[in-house]
């Protein structure tokens, strides 16, 4: 069987160039993109190449960044900007295949095979040309015959450069690299892997499968099959994904809910989760529903109409837990608690309607929970949390479930 070709672009910089695009005066002097740039405790989100010079490192606060470049201009994030370069990126890249698959929003695999043009190397400069010709950003491009090396190339030639990863060339190229280099291997794991002495992929992949899977079970075996170029994982076939019907999250708790303090928390935790898979599903509530079941194992389920379609868990948080308390007797014990986001919409149809942010206050709410997204996906989930999650720990700090409901294809709720 022939190797698939794959490549995965990533936009340099991206929401920096996107702001040095709108505003050229940028391009002279170090800057970034900072989330809420008149608190010294903001965050770096983004730079540009004098800032990154000057030593300016993202996510550290803006006092960090400050102390190292004292004349760093700092732009607030306009994410629906960056959303419509990231669409006009995708819609470029469809044009080469129907299988594109994003990987937050300056990040996309693309896999060409069998597609007419299918030359990896050539595709990838053609692209990056566009992009910066077309966009007016540039981006680098990994080629391989797997999504990890195609990610890993994407990060060897920065800015606006294109490496080819072969099986011809796999073992120069990628072996030395660091095993931090890998998708998905973080700090717990590269620990983990210095205390046996594994600094490079090479190092790592020299073990062998055995060894490694014997040592960190079937994560260690994952672990090989990516250093060695193994990974079979598909590139997701855009347009294909099913339309969502509604987006839902439930949790059966450690202890049973008792005080208004300890549902509040659960319902924003969950609330919190189910925002932001609407906001990466790109859709809209127009209906909340929640589920509960207390310790004698009775189960209410209850809906009500938004006041307007949302994506915000700052307007879906208030509502569950409104509808909650107005259904739960005073001593009832809450075992477990669900919430729903029901009736979505698209947001692309709600922007030509121009609703969603019609409003300023809502705007920046939007802007400041995709801020959180982005800090959660660098960090992890428990890295930014509400205060009103900080009652009782053990409540809000294990998995919960997600489930989306899917509607056979084609069809939006309405
Ligand atoms: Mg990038």
């Amino acid at each position: 069987m022939n190797d698939r070709v794959i490549l995965h672009v990533d936009q340099n910089c991206f929401y920096a160039s996107v702001e040095m695009l709108r505003r050229p005066e940028l391009k002279k002097v170090p800057c970034a993109v900072a989330g809420d740039p008149d608190n010294r405790h903001g965050i770096i989100l983004a730079k540009n190449q004098l800032a990154k010079e000057a030593g300016v490192k993202t996510g550290e606060a803006i006092w960090e960044a400050n102390l190292k470049c004292r004349d760093l201009v700092l732009v607030p994030p306009d994410f629906a900007c960056y959303l419509h370069y990231s669409r006009l990126a995708s819609e470029l890249y469809r044009e080469y295949t129907d299988r594109v698959e994003s990987f937050g929003i300056d990040e996309c695999w693309l896999d060409l095979t069998g597609c007419r043009n299918d030359d990896g190397f050539a595709v990838a400069e053609e692209i990056r040309a566009r992009v910066r010709h077309e966009l007016g950003l540039t981006c680098s491009i990994g080629v391989s015959w797997n999504k990890v090396y195609a990610k890993l190339g994407s990060d060897l030639n920065k800015p606006d450069g294109t490496t080819h990863i072969t099986r011809a060339n796999a073992k120069s190229v990628v072996y030395p690299l660091p095993a931090n280099a890998l998708l998905y291997v973080g700090p717990a794991t590269i620990r983990k892997l210095r205390r046996i002495g594994v600094k490079t992929i090479g190092e790592l992949i020299a073990l062998g499968p055995n060894y490694l899977q014997k040592r960190f079970g079937i994560v260690g075996l994952k672990l090989f099959r990516f250093a060695a170029g193994l990974d079979t994982a598909p590139v997701a076939m855009s347009g294909h994904e099913s339309p969502v019907k509604s987006i839902g999250n439930s949790i059966t708790t450690r202890h049973d809910l008792c005080t208004e303090d300890d549902i509040r928390a659960v319902t924003y935790m969950l609330s919190e989760s189910v925002a932001s898979r609407l906001r990466s599903a790109d859709m809209a509530a127009r209906t909340i529903q929640v589920s509960l079941r207390d310790d004698q194992l009775n189960h209410i389920e209850r809906q009500t109409p938004l006041l307007h379609p949302t994506q915000l868990c700052t307007e879906l948080a208030p509502q569950a837990f409104e509808l909650i308390m107005a259904n739960r007797m005073s001593d009832q014990r809450i075992r477990s608690l669900g919430v729903r986001a029901c009736k979505l919409i698209p947001v692309a149809r709600l922007r030509q309607q121009s609703y969603l942010f019609s409003e300023k206050k809502r705007e920046l709410l939007f802007d400041l929970e995709v801020t959180v997204d982005h800090l959660r996906k660098r960090y992890g989930g428990l890295s930014v949390r509400r205060g009103i999650s900080l009652v009782d720990r053990t409540l809000t700090e294990h998995d919960i479930r997600s489930e989306n409901v899917v509607h056979p294809v084609g069809v939006f709720g309405s």
